[in-house]
Order: C-alpha cells, then structure tokens, then sequence
C-alpha cells in the first residue's frame, strides 16, 4: 500500500501540531505522532512523560490508542515527528505495537519537506504476533 504525497504531508502536519502539545520535562525531547485510519481519520498523540519515568508514554503509542478508541482497526500510516536535527524512529515497544495494528508504512521526519518512510516489516522483522500465543 502506498500513501499520496498530500496524505504524507497531511499526517506530518498533525505529527507536527501535535508535538506542540508534548509534555516531556525530564528529557525535553517532544515528539508528536499521528496515524491514518483507513477511513481516511487521522489521530494524534504526544509524548506525555512522568516524574515515575516508566509511566510516560511515547507519542506513537498515544496517537495509536486514540485510534483504537475511536474504533479504528485498520491504518495506511504513521507520522513521527521528533528533533528537527534528525529522523526520530520509534522505540522497540512502539514497533511492537505498531506491528500489532499492521501500521504499513511509517513515516519519520524532520519537517514536511524532509522525511524517510519505512515499511512496518523492515522496523520489526519477526515480529511477536497473536500466532505466536498458540505455539506450544
Ligand atoms: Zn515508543
């Protein structure tokens, strides 16, 4: 599946906006994520830290669970938007989760005009997956 280059924009737009909300005291590294929901919906999350550091959540998982909520299951993308300097990927428990909802591609920038796109499979090959619950 591929995304049109006003779908990218749009979803790094969002992934931009929302990273104005981040709340990221101890690490002041704000990151915004949105996804596209295959009803074309896009959500959004931000990074939302905690003075007991493992309850701060990551921007891409955010934005996935506001997806969820709102009934989505299916998605054609993700944006990422983290320092301006480089491309920020997700961590390891976000690709988890992406490879969970089968986000196909996700997209990583540094501004609308800079960005890379990866496909689910290359950031998390060999998944762990529901199947993987029925071998004994
Ligand atoms: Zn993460």
């Amino acid at each position: 599946p591929a995304m049109e280059k006003i779908e990218i924009e749009t979803l790094i737009s969002a992934a931009l906006k929302a990273r104005e909300n981040a709340y990221a005291p101890y690490s002041e590294y704000a990151v915004g994520a949105a996804v596209m929901g295959a009803d074309g919906q896009i959500y959004s999350g931000c990074n939302v830290e905690n003075a007991s550091y493992p309850a701060g959540m990551c921007a891409e998982r955010n934005a996935v669970g506001a997806a969820v909520a709102a009934g989505v299951r299916g998605f054609t993308g993700m944006a990422i938007v983290g320092s301006e300097e480089h491309f920020t990927l997700p961590c390891g428990i976000c690709r988890q989760v992406i490879s969970e909802f089968h986000v196909p591609l996700i997209i990583t920038a540094k501004n609308k005009e800079n960005y890379q796109i990866f496909k689910e499979e290359e950031l998390l090959p060999h998944a762990f997956v529901k199947e993987n619950l029925k071998e004994s």
